[in-house]
């Protein structure tokens, strides 16, 4: 298969289908980099007008640029799965997809999440979200997003100790939640000191104040060990009742690992649509929310670390 098969084949089918007689010419690409774009022949203007939009589509998140590609017109067949659909580049981006397949698969099992509910992830904040930590600092998310904390609990299983008490409350297993739920006294005060940054953090991002009282009621109902509770059917809550419910299924601690469901991005994005009277990505308020959520759990095992070590 050579590269850009697919595109190849749709022009030629094109071409066969129209009346008109056409004529090809080379066109050096890339010419606007040398000389501003207005001086350049038509045909180079084109092109790099063309290079433009094709590099938006390419670097569109994952989700929309799914919605956004249909299959082009001629196309018999194409490879698609929940997360790709391969318009270029067929050989690599099939073993690359391919790749991605196994490597999300392999962590939806980690974080206990349905393989079905993969299209619900919202991958893109995710990545956005790790991303904001410098190159040689992500193994502080990794670690947190893979539950790789050494808890009490993690060395009983790797039979370093005897016991998996909270060395801070003696009362419960360690686990990487119960970290973040202890109900010893600092952890209660660095909690709700936290829960309150939460807060701030989503109001600076303009969140949708209906939106926002969601998200937080989530959070503290988790945290407080509470059954989470889903808003009423009522109007203007449609999508947060979805976001809501999308997150239950994903898990409500996995939000704490900034892995959030991608229908809380619909709701806001449903938000700025109203603001501004046409679609606007809600990818960098979404990667916010997730890279707040995991600042949070890794500060709380800071803690957790430093009340741990005092002692
Ligand atoms: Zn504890």
């Amino acid at each position: 298969m050579t590269s850009n098969m697919d595109v190849i084949l749709e022009i030629q089918s094109q071409v066969k289908d129209m009346k008109t007689k056409i004529v090809f010419t080379h066109v050096e690409s890339h010419q606007d980099e040398h000389v501003p774009i207005k001086e350049l022949p038509i045909r180079a203007q084109l092109n790099s007008k063309m290079d433009k939009i094709a590099e938006k589509q390419y670097n569109f998140s994952i989700n929309e640029h799914y919605k956004k590609m249909p299959h082009l017109p001629a196309q018999q067949i194409s490879f698609s799965s929940p997360w790709h659909r391969l318009t270029n580049n067929m050989e690599s981006e099939f073993s690359r997809s391919r790749r991605d397949f196994i490597g999300e698969k392999e962590a939806l099992r980690g974080w206990n999440i349905k393989e079905t509910l993969a299209a619900d992830v919202d991958w893109t904040s995710l990545e956005q979200s790790i991303r904001k930590w410098p190159k040689y600092g992500r193994g502080t998310p990794i670690k947190c997003l893979h539950d790789l904390w050494d808890t009490t609990k993690r060395k009983k299983d790797w039979q370093q100790t005897d016991s998996d008490t909270c060395p801070l409350c003696n009362v419960k297993v360690e686990s990487t939640s119960h970290v973040l739920r202890c109900t010893h006294l600092l952890m209660v005060a660095a909690r709700n000191s936290e829960i309150e940054g939460l807060n701030r953090k989503f109001k600076a991002a303009n969140t949708d104040p209906k939106l926002r009282r969601w998200l937080m009621v989530v959070i503290r109902q988790w945290l407080q060990e509470f059954r989470v509770a889903t808003p009423q059917r009522m109007r203007g809550y449609k999508k947060i009742r979805r976001a809501v419910l999308s997150q239950m299924e994903i898990g409500i601690r996995n939000m704490f690992k900034g892995i959030l469901s991608s229908k809380w991005k619909r709701a806001h994005e449903r938000t700025l649509k109203k603001k501004y009277g046409h679609f606007v990505s809600g990818d960098s308020w979404a990667s916010t929310i997730s890279h707040a959520l995991l600042q949070m759990s890794i500060r709380m095992w800071n803690t957790r670390c430093q009340i741990v070590h005092a002692n």
